[in-house]
């Protein structure tokens, strides 16, 4: 009987889970644990952030879920790791700390087999001055922050309608963020509704982000093939903001965030600022914060994880300069180099480098995305994280199965605005998520295989996404059948 802990119920997580009770002996254990009592769609945060959805339409219970599926839930974080086990105990253990209301604050140790570190990120707001909903800023990264930016703007729009004039600012609240990608969803969903509620011209909307270009995405930009021709999502995304009238700020560092006022430093040392009546901007991402422990009780945690928090996988770390990283640098089969039986997948797992090329401004200040990890990729290494798994149990030596993201290809969709049928979104696919440049020497991507489209269909699409999702999730009949 083997004993398959997952740290973590989001998209990664809850993929790794499913799959390895699915594929696992009916005497083995899988058990899942996660601080929150909830799943939550994270895409459709979007919708929340505007009034279009609810939380409880992005979001359902985890422990009946669970119960179908015969997987073990405990409500509880992560604190600590040993994988050696410990001077009295032998087995490999994670700490847990329940969160539930029931055992709030117990602590407990949960033994075994393999371990998959699916925690995701922890949203660093702390690293901005007055940045996030306990302060001075939106954001739309829970439901629960998603409902609150909602209300608030909700309010501005009927300062509008009285005849206020509004600044809106939405983007990224630190030169290191990464997620541009839900922020532009956030500002053109935004755009959409003070159209809905003619009061788009009592608003100036304004993009502020760390991207050196627009379109950047993390992804040190992209080709797109649209319409025949080869365009950079540079002129791709400048032309949709330029057409719903959105001005932008890029190569920002927000330093601070007043009651009213957004206080940035530009790439070229300038300090500036931005009155602001509202304000969405994301935190930057670091690694959930788990200690680990040899056997000795020697903290090993920065041997396990990278500086930023991330568990280190089958990635060359090496330091090197930025022109001189590879694709294959990139993880393979997520498994960590110290601990054969520990894996990490999503956001969880620390990335090699920067795609984006990294920019210091004069005064030494780093302003540039760190690289992505969407929703699509995070499931596929849990699925395929769980499949090395479960061929392990059964006596491979080593992982089976690989899910590098420069091997991979990615479909986003992302929302410009949410009516049946005057709703709009940008599809594009690429591939590969990191670009390699030995194998396709111009663009760094298969520009056949890379392309950018916005329109109604789009739209659908991602509604039709919304409720495909969620039906996986909940491991519903032929969940399987779906593709992450
Ligand atoms: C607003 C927004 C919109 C987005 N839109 C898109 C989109 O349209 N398409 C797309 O592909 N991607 C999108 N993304 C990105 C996508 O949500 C992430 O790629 C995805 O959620 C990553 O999955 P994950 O499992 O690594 O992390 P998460 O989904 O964040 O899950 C992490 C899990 O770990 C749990 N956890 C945290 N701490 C601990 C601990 N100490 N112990 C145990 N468990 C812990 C959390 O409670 C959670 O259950 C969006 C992101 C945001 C913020």
């Amino acid at each position: 009987m083997a004993k398959i802990v997952v740290l973590g119920a989001g998209i990664s997580g809850n993929t790794a889970a499913m799959y390895s009770k699915a594929l696992a002996h009916k005497n083995d254990e899988v058990i899942v644990i996660s601080p929150n009592s909830k799943w939550n769609w994270i895409p459709s945060n979007i919708w929340v952030g505007v009034g279009l959805m609810t939380g409880k339409q992005v979001t359902f219970e985890l422990a009946p879920i669970c119960k179908k599926k015969g997987i073990t839930f405990h409500q509880a974080k992560a604190i600590s790791l040993n994988p050696e086990g410990s001077a009295e105990d032998s087995q490999p253990f994670v700490t847990i700390e329940y969160t539930s209301s029931a055992k709030k604050g117990e602590v407990e140790k949960i033994h075994y087999d393999y371990l998959i570190n699916a925690t995701g990120p922890k949203l660093n707001f702390d690293a901005t001055e007055g940045l996030g909903p306990e302060k001075n800023s939106h954001s739309v990264c829970t439901y629960g922050h998603a409902e609150d930016a909602s209300r608030y703007l909700t309010e501005s729009i009927e300062r509008m309608k009285k005849g206020e004039k509004q600044n809106i600012l939405i983007g990224t609240g630190h030169g290191m963020c990464t997620c541009q990608g839900a922020a532009f969803e956030y500002i053109f969903n935004v755009e959409y509704m003070l159209r809905k509620h003619k009061v788009r011209d009592k608003a100036n909307l304004t993009w502020i982000s760390n991207e050196y270009e627009l379109g950047d995405f993390g992804m040190g930009g992209m080709h797109i093939k649209r319409g025949g021709y080869v365009t950079h999502s540079k002129v791709f995304t400048e032309s949709l903001y330029a057409e719903r009238g959105i001005n932008w700020i890029k190569r920002a560092h927000v330093k601070s965030v007043d009651k009213d006022k957004t206080n940035f430093e530009t790439l070229e040392g300038e300090a500036k600022t931005f009155d602001h009546d509202f304000a969405m901007l994301l935190p930057p991402f670091t690694g959930v914060p788990i200690k680990a422990f040899d056997k000795s009780n020697k903290d090993i945690t920065n041997v396990l994880f990278a500086a930023n928090g991330m568990m280190k996988v089958d990635a060359d770390y090496t330091q090197k300069p930025y022109e001189e990283w590879k694709a294959s640098d990139w993880p393979s089969n997520y498994q960590s180099p110290f601990y054969s039986n520990v894996f990490a997948v999503g956001i969880a797992f620390a990335p090699p480098h920067p795609i984006s090329k990294p920019m210091f401004s004069p005064n030494g200040t780093p302003i540039y995305p760190t690289p992505p990890r969407t929703g699509m990729p995070s499931g596929v290494m849990g699925r395929e994280v769980a499949y090395s798994i479960r061929d392990m149990i059964r006596g491979a030596e080593k992982p089976t199965h690989s899910a590098s993201m420069a091997k991979m290809g990615a479909a986003c969709i992302a929302s410009a605005g949410s009516g049946i049928f005057d709703g709009t979104a940008a599809s594009m696919t690429l591939y590969p998520i990191v670009p390699d440049f030995e194998e396709f020497k111009e663009y760094g991507r298969d520009i056949d295989m890379t392309f950018g489209e916005i329109g109604l269909a789009g739209h659908w699409i991602k509604y039709i996404l919304h409720h495909v999702f969620l039906y996986k999730a909940k491991g519903n009949p032929f969940w399987r059948l779906i593709p992450e």
